[in-house]
């Protein structure tokens, strides 16, 4: 079963609400996608996450190593891609170029198998995910408060028992916003805060310290991915959960975190840290580690079905015979891409979805909303988007 194309897209949409969070604004969503084909025909979808040109760029040099090559193989090509790039890239956006292909290549086993991705990753051990609701991200309005209560009422109205919202204004201004929310949602629903690493380890233990009583079920990204002894210190002086992992590559920025003593929640972003090949093994390095895992997940139903896949096949963490369900993360913000170009088998009723047992990922492009999103030519002057 030899690959004969690999072809990877840029597709973008202008936001018609846009929205900011503590590190920018988001006016446009670009993501790279890319299409690997057999020769017979067969084909699967795979997602980079992070800059959508470099992980094109990213693809486009991998693809000479892989064209004719097994598909079936997927951890020898895996190991050909990585050692393309340890000289040169050892972590980052060549790691999310690895990640869109290697998504692409579980699809295509799953294809010619006739079974989900999560029965070849070991089996469906949580056929049900209570997912979380990521959103209240900030907008320019004049009443951002009410505007953030409305928007977690929603979720809650939708089912939703947990939902994270962004925090990295200011410590003073987080908590009005935190308060607002604990109290319009009451005390029975999950909520979790994410800095996006804006604050120093005094800033965020002063947060933590501030916001324990409103019960947060973790604070994700509280200091810089690169201040391991931040996190370390912040853990040690919090009741509450520390998560992070979003800006982690490869089982070895996992290690680093992990040794560190950094997280109780290890968050691999699968569409950047390596794909399913190597989340699978952050999953078991967590494991040894005794920590949860709980994947950040962004972009299309490429990416969310990846996850889903992924959340569907992972251990309890230590397990017992009543389990909660676990956990993911599910975007609620505005995403034509996501909702316009890629169709999911996925159904999320009432809070809870269930992992699909459709052969591959589950997920297909829509070709004809495809060319309306393409991105035909990087020059900002010619870039075809939807208005
Ligand atoms: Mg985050």
């Amino acid at each position: 079963m030899k690959i004969a194309k690999i072809e990877p897209y840029i597709i973008v949409c202008k936001l018609e609400t846009p929205f900011y969070f503590s590190q920018g604004q988001y006016d446009t969503r670009r993501i790279c996608i890319v299409k690997v084909i057999l020769e017979d025909g067969t084909y699967g979808w795979g997602e980079g996450y992070g800059p959508a040109d470099v992980i094109k760029s990213g693809i486009e040099y991998f693809k000479p190593f892989l064209v004719g090559k097994d598909a079936l193989g997927h951890e020898i090509l895996w190991e050909e891609m990585y050692h393309k790039s340890l000289d040169y890239a050892r972590s980052g956006s060549l790691q999310a170029a690895i990640s869109a292909i290697d998504v692409a290549l579980w699809d295509i086993k799953g294809k010619l198998l006739q079974l989900p991705v999560s029965v070849l990753l070991g089996g469906i051990k949580n056929p049900l995910i209570q997912p979380y609701a990521t959103g209240l991200y900030f907008t320019r309005v004049d009443n951002l408060k009410e505007k953030l209560v409305e928007e977690a009422l929603l979720y809650k109205a939708q089912g939703f028992n947990a939902t994270k919202m962004k925090v990295g204004l200011g410590i003073e201004e987080d908590i009005k916003y935190i308060s607002a929310i604990r109290e319009a949602i009451g005390p029975e629903m999950k909520l979790m805060i994410d800095a996006n690493h804006a604050y120093s380890y005094r800033e965020a233990l002063e947060l933590a310290n501030k916001v324990e009583k409103y019960n947060i079920a973790w604070f994700e990204e509280p200091v810089s991915p690169e201040d391991y002894e931040g996190y370390r210190r912040l853990r040690a002086n919090t009741s509450i959960p520390i998560a992070g992992g979003e800006c982690e590559y490869l089982k070895y920025g996992f290690k680093r975190l992990l040794e560190n003593e950094c997280v109780d929640i290890a968050q691999p972003d699968i569409c950047a840290t390596g794909g399913l090949t190597e989340a699978k093994r952050i999953a078991t390095l967590a494991q040894a580690y005794s920590k949860d895992v709980v994947p950040h997940t962004w972009g299309t139903w490429i990416a969310i079905n990846a996850a889903v896949h992924f959340v569907g096949n992972l251990d309890k963490n230590p397990g017992r015979m009543h389990c909660d369900m676990p956990t993911m993360e599910l975007d609620r913000t505005e995403n034509a891409l996501r909702d316009e170009v890629t169709k999911s088998t996925i159904i999320v009723e009432k809070g809870i979805l269930q992992v699909p047992e459709t052969p591959g990922l589950g997920v297909d492009v829509d070709l004809d909303a495809l060319e309306n999103y393409i991105e035909i030519n990087t020059d900002e002057s010619n870039v075809k988007v939807r208005s």
